[in-house]
């Protein structure tokens, strides 16, 4: 970066620039911009980065984002104990949860096995899910991870163990009717729902 800009300016740009989507020239115009806001307002969206850590929590129950432990959906006395979707990370259970035909329990996985980046079993949250099954109450197992090659090996991989460890237990994963490399969050509704409700066992 060019050596006259002032210090701070280059620290934000810099830290910018690791955001998804912003390269180095973005992370500059988004700077500019900050600075030509009203102060009040570029304090307000400081305070929010600030506050992030303090006022979000990670739901002991499902993994997911939320200001309260557990989240409003593992709260929530409504839904369904009996089915437990599987997703890979917390905005495929927004998406999933935004379309409301799903009304039973979720948890996030936090990844996929992905042996060239290193990610093995080990690296996998599968505690929390073995103790969810062990409580008793779930009965079907809903895999939601996608149709990547990343996905179908962490679907056999969870299946295998599951049906070691509680072969009583259904396992199924979203109708395959999903074009082939698509993240479950950035499915639209009605093909969710669909693929859902025509959920195959797996
Ligand atoms: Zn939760």
């Amino acid at each position: 970066m060019h050596s006259r800009i002032p210090e701070p300016l280059k620290a934000l740009v810099e830290q910018l620039a690791r955001l998804p989507g912003l390269g180095p020239k973005s992370a500059m115009r988004a700077a500019m911009t900050l600075l030509k806001w009203p102060e009040a307002e570029t304090r307000r969206l400081g305070r929010g980065i600030h506050d992030l850590r303090d006022n979000l929590h990670l739901c002991s129950r499902c993994g997911g984002l939320s200001s309260t432990d557990p989240c409003a959906v593992c709260a929530d006395a409504g839904r369904t104990r009996e089915t437990l979707c599987l997703v890979t990370e917390w905005d495929s259970m927004l998406t999933l949860d935004e379309g409301g035909f799903y009304r039973g329990q979720y948890m996030i996985l936090g990844g996929l096995l992905a042996p060239l980046e290193r990610m093995d079993s080990e690296s996998l949250d599968l505690d929390r899910l073995t103790r969810r099954l062990d409580e008793g109450e779930v009965t079907e197992l809903i895999l939601a991870l996608g149709a990547t090659l990343e996905a179908e090996n962490t679907a056999s991989f969870i299946r295998q163990m599951v049906r070691k460890r509680f072969p009583q237990i259904r396992v199924s994963r979203l109708a395959q009717g999903i074009p082939l490399g698509a993240e479950v969050k950035y499915m639209d509704k009605e093909t969710l729902r669909q693929s859902l409700q025509y959920r195959q066992d797996l």
